[in-house]
C-alpha cells in the first residue's frame, strides 16, 4: 500500500496535478511503450497489443483515472496575514472546519482552516446555527502578514492534509477519490501479460471541476472503447435508507449502469459481468442518481464512444476520511486486468 499512501498524500488540485503526475510517472517506468503529457496536463500512456487475433484490427481501449482532487486556490491575503480561498470542486462545508491545510507557495507551508466567527462559548443562538460558505473560511498560517506575503501568492493551491491510514479492512485518507483508481489502473495493467487491445491509460486532469481533461484526451486518442475508473458513493452507513446505498463497501467492484453524466454501454456491462462471474470476482451493479465520471466526457467525444465506468465504493466521499474497502480495491484491479486479458 506504499504507492497508494504516497498517492493520497501528494497534493493535486484541479489544474495543478503535476506532483501526482510525477508520482505516477515514477511508478510506471517500463510499463508502457510510450507516454506523453498533453497540453492540459493529462498523462497519456500507451501499450501496444501483445496478442494477435488473426483477421481482427486491434481495438484501442482508453482507461481514464483522474489525478486531481477537490481543493482550493488562494484568492486573498488580508492585512493580518489571514488567507481566503476559493474552491476548485465541490465541498460539503459542514465537514470543512478544523482541518489542517497545505499551501503550495514559494515553499510548502501548513495552516489551519476554520470558518471566521465566534466559538460557541460566546456565540448567540443564531450564530451557532449558521451554515458556512467556503468564502467564510479562513486559513491561519501562524505567520505575520509580511512573511505570509513573501511565501504565498494569489493563485497558490491549497489542499486538506490527512495522513493515509489503514483502519480495519479499509484504507482511509484524503483524495482516495481518485487516487484509489489511479492505483487500480497501474496495478491492473501490471497484471496483464498479454492483451488483444492497444491499452491507453490516461491519468486525467480537472475532473472535479467538470470532466475537463478527459474530453480533449479522448479526442486525441480516438479510442474504440473508453473506461473510466473512479470512486463512487458507498452509503451503507447509519442514517441512510437501504435503497439509497448506491454501493456497499466490501461487496465488490462497482459496474456502473448510469449516473448523472453517462449511461454505460450495455454490451460492455454484460462483458464485465460475465468476466466477473467467470473469474469469481465480487461485483455490484451501480445506479448513481447524481454526479458523474470522466465517462461522461469520453462518451460524447468525436462521434461518440462506447463507455463504461468501473467504480470503487467509497464511504464519506469528499471528506478527509474517505474509506475504501481493500477487497473492493482489489476487485476493481482484478476485474479490469481480467477484461484486458480476455
Ligand atoms: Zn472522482
Amino acid at each position: 500500500m506504499e504507492f497508494l499512501k504516497l498517492l493520497t498524500e501528494t497534493p493535486g488540485v484541479p489544474g495543478r496535478e503535476e506532483r501526482v503526475r510525477a508520482v505516477v510517472q515514477n511508478e510506471i517506468a517500463d510499463l508502457f511503450d510510450h507516454t506523453h503529457v498533453d497540453a492540459m496536463g493529462n498523462l497519456v500512456c500507451v501499450r501496444k497489443p501483445s496478442k494477435v487475433v488473426t483477421g481482427e484490427k486491434p481495438q484501442r481501449v482508453m482507461i481514464a483515472a483522474h489525478m486531481d482532487q477537490i481543493g482550493f486556490y488562494v484568492r486573498h491575503i488580508d492585512d493580518k496575514g489571514f488567507i481566503r480561498v476559493h474552491n476548485a470542486g465541490g465541498f460539503d462545508t459542514r465537514n470543512l472546519a478544523a482541518n489542517t491545510v497545505l499551501i503550495q507557495g514559494r515553499k510548502d507551508i501548513h495552516g489551519v482552516l476554520n470558518p471566521g466567527g465566534k466559538p460557541i462559548h460566546i456565540a448567540t443562538e443564531d450564530e451557532r446555527r449558521k451554515i458556512f460558505a467556503v468564502s467564510d473560511f479562513v486559513v491561519d498560517t501562524g505567520l505575520p502578514a509580511k512573511k505570509v506575503r513573501e511565501i504565498v501568492r494569489i493563485g497558490d493551491p491549497v489542499t486538506l492534509v490527512k495522513p493515509f491510514s489503514q483502519i480495519g479492512d479499509f484504507v482511509c485518507g484524503q483524495a482516495m477519490d481518485n487516487r484509489a483508481a489511479v492505483w487500480a489502473a497501474v496495478r491492473a495493467v501490471q497484471r496483464v501479460k498479454k492483451s488483444r487491445y492497444e491499452i491507453a491509460v490516461v491519468f486525467t486532469v480537472q475532473e472535479e471541476v467538470g470532466l475537463r481533461g478527459a474530453g480533449p484526451a479522448t479526442f486525441g486518442l480516438e479510442p474504440d472503447i473508453a473506461i473510466a475508473l473512479d470512486t463512487t458513493l458507498a452509503c451503507d452507513t447509519p442514517g441512510i435508507p437501504d435503497d439509497q446505498a448506491v454501493t456497499r463497501a466490501g461487496e465488490g467492484a462497482g459496474i456502473k449502469i448510469m449516473d448523472g453524466a453517462s449511461i454505460s454501454d450495455r454490451g460492455l456491462v454484460d462483458q464485465f459481468v460475465d468476466i466477473a462471474r467467470r473469474e469469481k470476482i465480487n461485483f455490484q451493479l451501480e445506479v448513481l442518481p447524481l454526479g458523474g465520471t470522466d465517462a461522461g466526457a469520453m462518451q460524447r467525444s468525436r462521434s461518440g464512444m462506447k463507455t463504461i465506468t468501473l467504480s470503487i465504493p467509497t464511504r464519506y466521499i469528499h471528506t478527509v476520511t474517505e474509506m475504501t474497502h481493500k477487497g473492493d480495491l482489489h476487485a476493481v484491479r482484478d476485474l479490469l486486468a481480467a477484461w484486458l486479458s480476455a
